[in-house]
Parts: structure tokens; sequence; C-alpha cells
């Protein structure tokens, strides 16, 4: 299927002989947002890290498009800048300005001219509300403010698909929901995502999609009215239910 971004097949991945992704497959079409949910330990992080070229792969096959990325060695660099990632922590680089955070990879890694790349990059922090912010040091900046900038970063390399892992984790309250509200924003424009998070409300709001891995495997994937209203397994329920506090008032 033309349509298909990304694809990944059976794919096994153990550390120290323990075996983390036990066959995990799963399909990804242009403009569609896959929430992946499921306890700590699970393997989320350790697939989107397959995903990107960060951790080889044991067996099984994962493809960006047509094209077979998995268990390559050569260009792939090239591969990598199709898929952006985020993650948890904010690594930008501390002693250069947003901006020049923000164009490094479109002018070294792309090749493209710096103006034409700045202008870009500032629509794009105009349209996170970070415009003011394009030429200060990533010190003056919030925890949810960085993660913006490195959302912006992440979509100036043009990315076929985005992959987002708990990029809210370490954020106050507070800052969780600007940063969201920008992911949906992404996702309403069309992005293709894959997006692991514990924020429950904004995977059902944003999901076209949800898996739930447990154990490296996934146990249950469904619609997000279907799987977070009405989940088929009993883990899944369990999981669920892990989100929610039996109230003082009612014994
Ligand atoms: P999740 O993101 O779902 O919390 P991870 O993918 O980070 O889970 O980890 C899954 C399992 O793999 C955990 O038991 C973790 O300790 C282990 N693991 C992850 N990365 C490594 C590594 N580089 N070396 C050894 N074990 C790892
Ligand atoms: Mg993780």
């Amino acid at each position: 299927m033309s349509d298909t971004i990304l694809r990944v097949e059976n794919i096994y991945k153990s550390f120290d002989g323990t075996g983390v992704l036990r066959g995990v497959s799963m399909e990804i079409r242009e403009g569609e947002v896959v929430v992946i949910v499921g306890p700590s330990g699970c393997g989320k992080s350790t697939l989107l890290r397959c995903v990107n070229g960060l951790e080889t792969i044991d067996s099984g096959s994962i493809f960006l498009r047509e094209e077979k990325i998995s268990g390559r060695t050569k260009d792939l660099h090239l591969v990598r800048q199709k898929i952006g990632m985020v993650f948890q922590s904010y690594d930008l680089f501390p002693h250069m300005k947003v901006m020049d955070n923000l164009l490094l990879g479109p002018t070294k890694a792309l090749g493209r001219p710096r103006a034409e790349a700045e202008k870009e990059a500032l629509e794009m922090l105009e349209r996170v509300g970070l415009r003011e912010k394009a030429y200060a040091l990533p010190r003056t900046l919030s925890g949810g403010q960085k993660q913006r900038v490195a959302l912006v970063r992440a979509m100036l390399m043009r990315p076929e698909i985005l992959l987002l892992d708990e990029i809210t984790a370490a954020l106050d309250p507070e800052m969780v929901s600007e940063v969201l509200n920008v992911v949906i924003d992404l996702a309403r424009s069309g992005m293709t995502m894959a997006i692991v998070t514990h924020e429950m409300r904004f995977a059902e709001a944003v999901a076209d999609r949800v898996l739930f891995l447990e154990d490296g495997v996934v146990l249950e994937e469904g619609r997000p009215e279907e799987f977070f209203h009405a989940p088929k397994t009993e883990r899944a329920q369990r999981f669920l239910q892990s989100f929610t506090y039996a109230s003082k008032r009612e014994a």
C-alpha cells in the first residue's frame, strides 16, 4: 500500500538475553496518529528507538514507505533524517540560541539556505507561540517552551513521521497542555506520528489508533473510543484503572 509510511514486521529485540520486544508488528498510514501505551518497562521506548535506528533489531523488518530501513548500516543518517524524534529530555545545545539550535539540522544535514530555513523556523515558532524566543538562549526558556522548540526542530527536518517518547513526562503539570496542544495542532495538520504517552486524556484526543504493549507484545489494538472505554483484555482494563483514584468519600 502506497500510503503506508511505516511498517514494522514481527520485530524481536533482546538485551542481555531478555526479550524486550517479542514479535511486534505495526503499520502507520500517512496522516495517522498511533498512540502506544503500556506499563513501564514493556518496551515502548525500545520500539521507537528501533524504528529510528538507535537500536538494532535481532530479527524482523522495518520499512519506511517501501524502503527497508532495518539491518542497514549504510546511509543510516539519511534514513534517520526522515524520522523525527523527540524525547522526554529536551536536548537543545545550551550555548546556542534557539534559532541556531533550530537551523543546525536544516542547514548542515539538509543543506538548505540559511535565510529560507530561518524564515520557516520563525513561522513555526510563531505557530507554537514562541516567536519572541527565537534568539534567546535555551536556559531562559521553561521546560514547556523547550519542548515546543524541540518539536519545531524536529518538524524543520520535514520528517515523514514523528516519534514522540513521553515528551511531557518531565514537565510541571501546567506546562503539559501547552506542549500537547502543539502536538494536537500537528496531528490536525496531517503529520504522521507514533506517540508514547502516559497522558491518557491526550492519548484519547489525539489517537486514530491505540496500541497496548505489554511485556514486549502488542496485547491489544483498537480505536481510542474502544480502547479507553471498553478495553478487551483484562490486562488493559487494569492498566487503565491505574490512572483513576478511589474517592475518599465512597467506601
Ligand atoms: P518502556 O519505555 O516501555 O518503559 P523500555 O523500552 O525503556 O520500556 O525498556 C524495556 C525493557 O528493556 C526494560 O526492562 C529495560 O530495563 C530494558 N532495557 C531498555 N534499554 C536497555 C539497554 N540499553 N540495555 C539493557 N536493558 C535495556
Ligand atoms: Mg520509555
